[in-house]
């Protein structure tokens, strides 16, 4: 009987999971879709067959689709709209260290088939990332790294793409030279470019699909008239995929500073930003949505579990995926069910402030 009902439940979840999913404002989402392809071109039948066997297990059983793994609180660059200053007050430690990844991944690598490098600092600040990402790769993971690139030299470039994350994801917050050395502060506009251009060209040398290299322009009042030039120069580099993203406001945060380098910055007139205006003239969000980040869980350079990258700042981690076993930290711990019951119809203060996933994707050629 137990089991029946427990079966009920998971089917429940799974349709609930998937409603929501489709009542998002794109059905397919045309940055996994394009990421896919690249996968299945570049992949042996039996890498697809466990793949896709582990794929259907998961589903089944309700794991997450992904860690989101922060290997650096420190960053190159000093952005003013960048949030992740906000995050790392509670951080005990600058770096995740290699090892401590091969025994959270020991733990979690047969429930998830994805690992993205993302937030709060910038992952090439890690000494060890080169070796990180191996280890990734070694566990049969969809491997995602998101950077600035704003210093990568060319040493670690190579060792980079013979290494072959699966994806390099960038951000530009104008293509523009003199507005991105404004806003991305410390970053060198044509370094940053040239970074880029190298590491398309030594994956083209080499004849590899891997890594995608993705590259997203932030929608703010003067980015989203740039829209043409960011897409020529994308083509011209040889990127694989460019998008253009809406930015992100911290709704909580109204200070004088913060307003102005935020709020005043959102196109609020353009397709693909998330907010519109109140009667008394606040930014407010124009449609919630189910959580974007359903399909993933958070794990801080200390190992400690969220239920996503927004939530860390002040709140009580669910676990820590380095010293404790999956069932503890995903279970156990009250994660999985906290996952669907309360932030998939995004149940939490941190939910109402939360942007859905929307982006233009641009063509590359
Ligand atoms: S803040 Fe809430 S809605 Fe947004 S990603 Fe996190 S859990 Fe989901």
């Amino acid at each position: 009987m137990r089991r029946i009902s427990h079966s009920c439940d998971r089917l429940r979840w799974l349709l609930e999971f998937h409603s929501a999913k489709l009542g998002r404002m794109k059905i397919i989402d045309s940055r996994r879709l394009k990421t896919l392809v690249h996968v299945v071109r570049a992949s042996s039948i039996p890498w697809l067959i466990g793949a896709a066997s582990k794929e259907i297990v998961r589903r089944l059983a309700g794991w997450p689709r992904g860690l989101l793994v922060e290997s650096s609180t420190q960053c190159n660059l000093t952005c003013p709209w960048c949030e992740g200053i906000f995050h790392l007050s509670e951080r005990k430690r600058k770096f995740l260290p290699a090892s401590d990844l091969e025994s959270t991944l020991r733990h979690a690598s047969s429930h998830v088939g994805a690992v993205t490098f993302v937030r709060t600092g910038e992952p090439l600040e890690n000494p060890e990332i080169l070796e990180i990402i191996a280890i990734a790769r070694r566990h049969r993971l969809v491997v995602t790294l998101n950077s600035n690139l704003a210093t990568l030299d060319l040493e670690t470039a190579k060792s980079m793409v013979s290494i072959a994350p699966h994806r390099i994801v960038t951000t530009l917050i104008s293509a523009e030279k003199n507005e991105y050395e404004a806003k991305q502060v410390g970053g060198k506009f044509e370094r940053t470019i040239d970074n880029i251009a190298s590491l398309c060209e030594l994956k083209r040398e080499r004849g590899q699909h891997f890594p995608v290299i993705e590259v997203q322009l932030i929608a703010t009042k003067t980015s989203v008239e740039q829209i043409d030039k960011f897409a020529d120069i994308v083509s011209r580099l040889g990127c694989d995929m460019a998008f253009v993203k809406p930015m992100r406001v911290d709704l909580f945060r109204d200070g004088d500073e913060y307003r102005r380098v935020h709020i005043d910055d959102v196109p609020l007139d353009h397709e693909v930003c998330n907010y519109t205006l109140d009667e008394e003239g606040r930014l407010v969000l124009k449609h919630l949505g189910p959580c974007p980040q359903q399909e993933n869980i958070y794990v801080s350079a200390d190992g400690d579990v969220y239920p996503c990258l927004f939530g860390p700042e002040g709140m009580k981690p669910y676990g820590n995926l380095i010293s404790e076993g999956w069932q503890e930290v995903w279970k156990e711990s009250g994660l999985a069910k906290d996952k669907r019951e309360k932030y998939l119809h995004r149940g939490d203060r941190i939910c109402t402030n939360c942007v859905p996933s929307k982006e233009i994707a641009l063509p590359v050629d």
